[in-house]
């Protein structure tokens, strides 16, 4: 029911002499009305909950989820657009959350309980480390890393009979490693628990991990997806493949009578168990719920993904290319480049393009890389990725600013590594900036 405020039929009651409700219950309950208008561009549903029209629709919601009551269980704006993502990742449905981070922590408290284990990959965004092995390893859910993820053996003798899921990025962040999506998703499968990929920064348009073999697959929105960069978002796509008979013992909660009563969400479910478990049982209890509002911007941002995406990629490559020609250089670690030390894997997972992130790093070092930054005109300094403007970090002294100088080695994080996301500008214009920050970085010892 969309809700508009009627200003005429306000105007015309001024006048009335009949008799009148109070201010106060008229402020709240005056020139509403249901229109029957049907709005080009999905309305937002701005409204903490709705009204049942029946009697009947209340005990019916209660009963086995029918309608809509309440937003943080759901609501038809962020409907719409978890309908959409789950269409262009090619999955059975999508739950979308207050961020990126919520959407691991949702994911993978859908799947793990104390005692349980997890394999992610060493190569992973900051915040999902935190998440396994500071948050999770404190409610006893433990974490082991994979340092060579290329090497489906590493992963295999890193499974122990407690690990419930594995976690990679399909492309990641520092080094622009392509994760082998079908070779890892294999071992997964060998041991019934899910491969469960982020696609931040391949985005659907570029890959679609589950057409590959992952079963789940987490987005932060507040990159590509949302795309401008005005929106904190995240969401989990499931297969919809959950297979009871073979990895229902290794999730009782998914297969065992609700612990509140009623039957089993996998025997309501079925293949999609995971999800609607993540929906019913783990969002709304930990209250990760995303703003209507959000969910309209995000849902706005996907409409141009395709166009910014594809634009964002070929400066990335242009703009790859030419830092590696520089004398100021050393290094660039992009997917598109020859250079690459899986060209087959990036050939494979990324046929359309590699993304807008990757990293370069200069010869001077951290003052080089500090010179650089300085110099910047065009590009804003910021820790962020997937914005239609283009951005810089130096990792090294910001996100992995808590890592041992080895441990950032292995991730591919040096002092002069610095991190571009690049955005939809003229990439005539982006070089010219760059090339101001390398003459900076040139005076700087470089
Ligand atoms: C930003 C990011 C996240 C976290 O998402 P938020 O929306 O910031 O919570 C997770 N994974 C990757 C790859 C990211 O870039």
């Amino acid at each position: 029911m969309t809700v508009i405020l009627d200003s005429t039929s306000v105007g015309e009651r001024a006048h009335d002499t009949a008799p009148r409700q109070g201010f106060s219950t008229r402020q709240v309950h005056a020139g509403v009305r249901a229109a029957a208008a049907t709005p080009r561009t999905t309305p937002i549903y701005l409204t903490a909950g709705f009204s049942f029209d029946e009697y009947d629709a209340a005990e019916a919601h209660f009963r086995d989820g029918a309608g809509y009551a309440y937003t943080r269980i759901a609501n038809p704006t962020i409907d719409t657009v978890e309908s959409r993502i789950a269409e262009l990742e090619g999955g059975a449905e999508a739950l979308l959350v207050a961020s990126g981070q919520a959407a691991l922590a949702v994911a993978l408290l859908s799947l793990v309980s104390a005692g349980g284990h997890v394999v992610a990959s060493t190569h992973i965004y900051e915040g999902t480390r935190g998440l396994l092995a500071d948050n999770l390893g404190r409610f006893g859910v433990s974490s082991d890393f994979v340092t060579d993820i290329g090497d489906p053996d590493a992963w295999r003798a890193a499974i122990r009979p407690q690990t419930r899921a594995l976690v990679a990025e399909s492309l990641s962040n520092a080094r622009n490693d392509v994760l082998d999506i079908a070779a890892i998703a294999e071992v997964a499968h060998e041991h019934g628990i899910p491969l469960v990929v982020d696609n931040t920064m391949a985005t659907p348009y570029l890959l679609r991990p589950l057409e590959h073999g992952a079963d789940i697959v987490i987005h932060s929105a507040s990159k590509f997806l949302a795309g401008q960069g005005a929106v904190i978002g995240g969401v989990i796509v499931d297969d919809g493949r959950f297979d009871i008979d073979r990895s229902g013992s290794l999730f009782p909660h998914l297969v065992e009578r609700h612990r509140l009563g009623g039957p089993s969400v996998a025997e309501r479910a079925a293949g999609r168990a995971r999800i609607a478990y993540a929906r019913e049982t783990v969002a709304p209890r930990f209250g990760s719920t995303l703003s209507p509002f959000n969910a309209f911007l995000i849902g706005q941002g996907i409409e141009t993904l395709s166009l910014r995406v594809g634009r964002q990629s070929d400066s990335a490559l242009l703009i790859a290319r030419w830092l590696e020609g520089r004398d100021e250089v050393e290094s660039v670690d992009y997917a598109g480049l020859a250079s690459h030390p899986r060209p087959d894997l990036a050939e494979r997972y990324l046929p359309d393009g590699h993304g807008a992130v990757f990293t370069f790093t200069l010869r001077g070092g951290a003052a080089a890389a500090r010179a650089f930054v300085e110099a910047l005109q065009l590009l804003t300094h910021m820790t962020h990725i997937g914005d239609v403007r283009s951005l810089v970090l130096h990792p090294a002294s910001t996100s992995h600013v808590n890592r041992t100088p080895a441990e950032r080695l292995e991730v591919g994080v040096r002092p002069g590594t610095l991190r571009l996301s690049v955005g939809i500008e003229d990439a005539a214009d982006l070089r010219e900036d760059l090339a101001r920050g390398l003459a900076a970085a040139r005076e700087a010892g470089a």
